[in-house]
C-alpha cells in the first residue's frame, strides 16, 4: 500500500519481516500467510528459531552487527548480510565465502547519522569502502543499508544514502522501520524493514 501510494509498485519494495525477539506464536501466522523474507540481528538467535521452526524457501537476512568470529556461520545460514561495515569484516567473509562456496548477497551499512553507538561506516568514508571491498575482496555490493537516528527526520537520512548507492551504482536500498517505513518508500528503498508494526511489541 505504502508502494502504491507513491507511485511505486508493491513488487518494487521488499518487506522483511524482522522476527528478532518475537515468540514462535506470534511468527507462525505471517509465515503461514505466506510472509517468506525475514530479518534477524543476532546470529545465534536466528540459528535456534530457524533451525527449530525450519527455513526451507524462506529468504533469511541479517540486519545487526556481524562479529568476524561469527562470519562463518553467518555465511551459512543468512541469504542477504546488511551490515558490512568494516574491512576485517569484508576480508573475514570473502574468505568463508570462497572456502564454502556460498555467496550471501552483501549491503553496506551506513552511519548516516554518524551515530557514536551505531554500527556503520561514514557517509563521508563510504565511496572509499566500497571501492575498497570490490577492489581488495573482489566482492559484489547489492546494496546500501541505514538506520536513521531516532530523534530526526529521517527523509535527509533515506536521500544521503540514495545519493552514496546511485555515484557507486549500487541499486538496492535497504532502508525504513515500522515508524517510517512510508517515507522510505517514497524516498526509493527497495526493501523495508518491519518488526512491530507486523508482530507487536518486542
Ligand atoms: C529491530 C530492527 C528493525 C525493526 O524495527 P521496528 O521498529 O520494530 O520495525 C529494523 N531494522 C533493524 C536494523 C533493526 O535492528
Amino acid at each position: 500500500m505504502a508502494a502504491k501510494s507513491v507511485g511505486r509498485e508493491a513488487g518494487d519494495v521488499t518487506l522483511v519481516a524482522v522476527s528478532k525477539q518475537q515468540p514462535d506464536a506470534r511468527i507462525l501466522p505471517i509465515l503461514a500467510a505466506g510472509q517468506g523474507v525475514f530479518g534477524e540481528n543476532r546470529v545465534q538467535e536466528a540459528m535456534e528459531r530457524w533451525g527449530r521452526l525450519g527455513r526451507d524457501g524462506l529468504e533469511l537476512r541479517l540486519i545487526g552487527p556481524l562479529q568476524t568470529n561469527k562470519a562463518e556461520e553467518a555465511v551459512a545460514l543468512f541469504d542477504v548480510i546488511e551490515t558490512l561495515d568494516r574491512e576485517r569484516l569484508a576480508e573475514a567473509l570473502a574468505k568463508v565465502m570462497q572456502k564454502t562456496g556460498r555467496t550471501p548477497r552483501l549491503y553496506v551499512q551506513v552511519n548516516t547519522g554518524e551515530e557514536e553507538q551505531k554500527a556503520g561506516v561514514a557517509p563521508r568514508e563510504a565511496d572509499g569502502f566500497i571501492a575498497t571491498v570490490r577492489d581488495r575482496y573482489g566482492l559484489t555490493i547489492e546494496g546500501l543499508m541505514c538506520i536513521p537516528p531516532a530523534d530526526e527526520p529521517p527523509a535527509a537520512h533515506f536521500a544521503l544514502l540514495g545519493d552514496i548507492a546511485a555515484r557507486n551504482g549500487i541499486a538496492r536500498l535497504s532502508m525504513g522501520m515500522s515508524a517510517d517505513f512510508e517515507t522510505a518508500v517514497r524516498c526509493g528503498a527497495t526493501s523495508v524493514r518491519v518488526g512491530s508494526a507486523l508482530f507487536g511489541d518486542r
